[in-house]
């Protein structure tokens, strides 16, 4: 069995003083830790990040990367700074990226294409808002989102990361079921061996309200490779028992 994968997002929260007691707390918890774990930081920080994890396996990731490798877009950051810092993951298009900055599904699939292009790994974010979970939708708006990624030309999908992140769970403290999470992981997993022999080896996290409480019984369901944590990756001792979970 893949090793399971654990990924805090940390959104735009942290300071060099708060970063630094939370980042040598998860440091020294996950010595044992048997699943890969890394963390999301806003863009001023990896390098801060970097320093603090000598020694531990700990990855770190960033929460958005241009699809461009450079030049005249301001504000952006590049894949080929991500790396200069030893960035691993790049998140693309989470729901908040989507709905706050009007990222389309054509930008996060060049998202994507670009940070594999440069030796980072996207995390592609997939999900249904509560509106069209209960409209009966979910299957097609995951099912399109995911399309755009696959279908861009001259990647290789099998080296993504899908993360399926139900809106309506997303910092709401609504987790979706186990079996909720599964039957969307479950249609996921299909539409990527439709698309490459080698996917099944692409982690499918879960994300939205990913707890302590809550963790084992989603990373026990078949297709669920690891979870993608907001909230609960801000505290350390929270953060370190959803690792234990999975590991
Ligand atoms: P949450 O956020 O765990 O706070 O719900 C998850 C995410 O947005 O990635």
């Amino acid at each position: 069995m893949k090793q399971k994968l654990i990924a805090g997002n940390w959104k735009m929260n942290g300071s060099l003083e708060a970063n630094d007691a939370l980042v040598r707390a998860v440091a020294a918890g996950m010595q044992d830790a048997k699943c890969d774990v890394a963390l999301c930081v806003p863009a001023p920080y990896p390098a801060q990040v970097q320093m603090l994890k000598a020694g531990s396996k700990l990855d770190i990731g960033a929460q958005d990367v241009s699809q461009h490798a450079g030049g005249a877009f301001t504000g952006e950051v590049s894949a080929p700074m991500l790396r200069e810092f030893g960035v691993r993951y790049a998140i693309v298009g989470h729901s908040e990226r989507r709905q706050y900055h009007g990222e389309t599904d054509a930008v996060v699939a060049e998202k994507a294409k670009t940070a594999l292009a440069h030796g980072v790994t996207p995390i592609v974010c997939v999900g249904e808002t509560l509106a069209q979970r209960e409209a009966g939708q979910t299957e097609e708006v995951v099912k399109r989102q995911m399309a755009a990624v696959i279908h861009v030309n001259g990647h290789c999908i099998s080296e993504i990361v899908v993360a399926y992140e139900p809106v309506w769970a997303i910092g709401t403290g609504k987790t979706a079921t186990p079996a909720q999470a599964a039957e969307v992981h479950a249609l996921l997993r299909k539409q990527l061996l439709a698309a490459s022999a080698h996917a099944g080896r692409v982690p499918i996290l879960y994300g939205g309200s990913m707890n302590a409480a809550n963790a084992a019984s989603l990373l026990a369901q078949p297709d669920i490779d690891g979870g993608l944590i907001g909230g609960a990756s801000l505290k350390a001792p929270d953060f370190l028992q959803i690792i234990a979970a999975a590991s």
